[in-house]
């Protein structure tokens, strides 16, 4: 598919830094708040774009938007135009701010009506989640935890190779990068043979994941095939699906993840379109055992995109712990999405779902602390002189990602959050 949005040879009259996430090729969505209220925007180089003022100046007119689908705090009543409509803006907004457009960028009052210093603008949470999903779907992630669990020489479960494993996690606790959270309490079991204690988790953890967010799907009852997917899939996002290891332990048997993963995730707050991220297209494993033939899919589903997570200590310098890349995912979204309906489940405008922690097989590729640190047993040196297992109070966790071919960078910024002490 050639989308003309993602020409590499286009240029925007609005600077770009060489090394920005943002290009005219990336025109990724987001909502901002200044002094003059909240409404969706878009980006290029270090510009908010507001796509309010852009609409009310008669730059959108034509296509299948109202006014109140961009003076408003979330992206989904734009969502609600579908793939087409969402296209369509992207590719109007291409077209206003390439090089050679001059009618926008020759009106001096009107440049300064639509672009907003990123430094300006407070970055809200973009979506209204109506469900969160949390798949798991790395299979070096899968195969490390069944390694400390259980036995290496057993480590995937009989049906991780055969069902994108996933689970209804909690929509309200996603908050947007920035966003203070605070150190979970709960009940753990220290050991064996000892009753249960209440405190704070002491075995605090990042999963490095990708989010992607849905448009309205199918009725219930209906599904949706691999081959439809991509036509129920709006963009991408960075996501840190905290997690308290020692809470999770003592709870998760029989029904699965609950306060351990309820209390916070986060996201970057710009959602990078799946046009956007078409040029980066790549193969997925060889999948064996052979998938049965709802799960069975055609052409490059994976996506290419480089992955880091790291950790600053308060008062200190930053160290990179993990370098990922999504392209390392057994199961793509399509599938993900495609088991998701099977059995009539139907999907929602803003639907978040999640991809579980991105390992590489590499060490140095693994995307929780858990493994990082095998489960504690090495622990990573910091430039301050400390050590890490898990996350300390007051660290900060950062994780960026980007896309990079022919030239043409396309990122996601970045989702950071910091650890306070326990309320
Ligand atoms: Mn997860």
């Amino acid at each position: 598919m050639t989308i003309a949005a993602n020409d590499p040879n286009l240029k925007s009259w609005i600077e770009v830094s060489e090394n920005s996430d943002f290009p005219i090729q990336n025109i990724p969505f987001g909502v901002i708040k200044t002094s003059e209220g909240t409404r969706v925007a878009s980006r290029i180089g270090d510009k908010a774009i507001d796509l309010l003022a852009l609409f009310v100046l008669g730059y959108l007119d034509n296509l299948p938007f109202q006014r109140s689908d961009f003076e408003t705090d979330a992206l989904n009543p734009m969502m609600e135009k579908g793939k087409q409509g969402t296209r369509a803006l992207r590719n109007r907004l291409s077209k206003l701010f390439s090089e050679g457009y001059e009618d926008l960028a020759k009106n001096d009052h009107h440049v300064q009506q639509v672009l907003i210093d990123v430094n300006e603008a407070e970055m809200v949470m973009p979506v209204k989640v109506g469900d969160y999903t949390d798949f798991y779907s790395s299979e070096q992630h899968a195969y490390n935890v069944g390694c400390m669990f259980r036995d290496p020489n057993n480590a995937l479960l009989p049906n991780w190779k055969h069902i994108p494993v996933g689970y209804h996690g909690r929509a309200s606790s996603i908050v947007v990068s920035g966003t203070p959270v605070h150190r979970p309490k709960g009940q753990q079991k220290p050991s064996e043979d000892e009753p249960p204690v209440f405190g704070p988790c002491k075995l605090f953890d990042f999963e490095l994941e990708m989010g992607f967010v849905t448009y309205e799907g199918k009725p219930l009852g209906d599904s949706i095939s691999t081959e439809e997917a991509e036509d129920y899939i709006f963009g991408m996002c960075l996501f840190n699906d905290w997690s308290a290891r020692d809470i999770q332990k003592w709870e998760y048997v029989p029904l699965g993840p609950f306060l351990a993963k309820n209390f916070a995730s986060h996201v970057s707050p710009w959602i990078v379109t799946l046009d956007a991220l078409e040029p980066f297209r790549v193969s997925g494993p060889v999948q064996d055992p052979k998938v049965l033939p709802y799960l069975e899919y055609s052409g490059d589903k994976h996506l290419d995109i480089n992955l880091e997570v790291s950790i600053t200590p308060e008062n200190s310098e930053e160290k990179v712990v993990g370098n990922s890349n999504y392209k390392f995912m057994y199961w793509n979204m399509n599938q993900q999405l495609a088991h998701h309906t099977v059995n009539g489940c139907n999907i929602k405008n803003g639907d978040m779902m999640a991809s579980g922690t991105i390992s590489g097989p590499e060490e140095g590729q693994y995307g929780s602390m858990l493994e990082i640190s095998w489960k504690g047993t090495k622990p990573v040196a910091m430039p301050d002189g400390s050590e890490r297992k898990f996350i300390l109070d007051n660290d900060t966790v950062i994780m960026r990602g980007y896309s990079e071919k022919n030239g043409v960078r396309v990122g996601f910024g970045e989702v950071s959050a910091k650890l306070l002490p326990a309320k």
